[in-house]
């Protein structure tokens, strides 16, 4: 309330009763303490608290906030300050001291302000439950993935893991060195119609598997002079296995080999006297040794 709107009157006790209006619940409104004449008093109040209590209705419902909303009952108020000055009015309590003389208007711009201060308050509360439901929704769903992400990662390591040992185990179970081709070993290594045979002959018919004898890298496969075809093979230790007169070739230049398996196709080309392998052994790439020998040391015989 403003001061210059107030008329503030100053009066002795006798003859007087105190009214003292019931405590509002809003902090923002102030409590008026009335004091006049018994005669006028109730007629005065009363027409106050039925102003402000109509302007109050007027301005909740106009916030949305008119109904259910407790804090905005003025005219209940209304009721219980009738009900409280008449109560008070017997009681011979000493009269006390100042008058306010209520402006509607300013009355009303006040609770306007006040109210909307008040739905902002309500606005401001329900967007920041939103915002805090949002967020922790936001991080719930983090934190799932996050478990949901770790668990897939755990179940890739462990098949990973299962793959290795699974690899490891048929890398054991595997022949380290298998025998190049089936068949009749029908020519040695050595001297032989007054030249050298650097391999030896395995006889059989045309199309008869011939097999990588280890593991290895194929590093030529294609026409040779003498040999018609042939798959060299280098293997770890540096060892490349010759295999030529082949039929078909069935591995390319870089192609990685495993022992036992089959690279080409029993043949004639080239200089032979009938189907056969020609088989040969280049210990550290060049020196050509009896493939017997290097065979038998690796289990394998002719
Ligand atoms: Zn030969």
């Amino acid at each position: 309330m403003q001061e210059g709107s107030t008329l503030a009157r100053h009066s002795k006790a006798s003859g007087r009763r105190a009214f003292t209006a019931p405590p509002n619940s809003n902090p923002n409104r102030r409590s008026h303490r009335a004091e006049c004449e018994r005669k006028s008093v109730s007629s005065r109040v009363a027409a106050v608290v039925v102003a402000a209590g109509t302007l109050t209705t007027g301005v909740g419902a106009a916030n949305g906030f008119g109904s259910g909303d407790t804090e905005l009952l003025p005219l209940a108020a209304g009721s219980d300050l009738a009900a409280a000055f008449l109560q008070t009015s017997h009681s011979g309590t000493p009269a006390i001291r100042t008058v306010h003389a209520v402006d509607p208007g300013l009355e009303a711009a006040k609770l306007t302000r006040s109210e909307g201060l008040l739905a902002r308050q309500h606005v401001d509360q329900a967007l920041k439950y939103a915002s805090d439901g949002y967020n922790t929704r936001q991080a719930e769903l983090a934190r799932q993935k996050e478990a949901e992400d770790a668990e897939k990662a755990r179940i890739a390591a462990e098949e990973a893991e299962k793959a290795r040992i699974a690899a490891e185990e048929e890398a054991k179970r595997r022949p380290k060195t298998v025998k190049p081709a089936e068949g009749t070993f029908t020519s040695g290594f050595g001297g032989r119609w007054g030249t050298t045979h650097y391999g030896v002959d395995i006889a059989n018919s045309i199309g008869t598997p011939i097999l990588s004898v280890m593991d290895g890298v194929v590093v030529e496969a294609g026409p040779a002079s003498g040999f018609g075809l042939w798959v060299r093979v280098q293997h770890t230790d540096g060892t490349i296995t010759i295999y030529g007169h082949v039929n078909e070739i069935l591995v390319s230049q870089g192609q990685q080999v495993q022992a036992g398996q089959q690279i080409a196709t029993m043949g004639n080309r080239g200089q032979s006297t009938g189907p056969h392998l020609h088989f040969e052994v280049w210990v550290n790439g060049s020196q050509k040794i009896d493939p017997v020998g290097w065979l038998g040391e690796r289990g394998i015989s002719l």
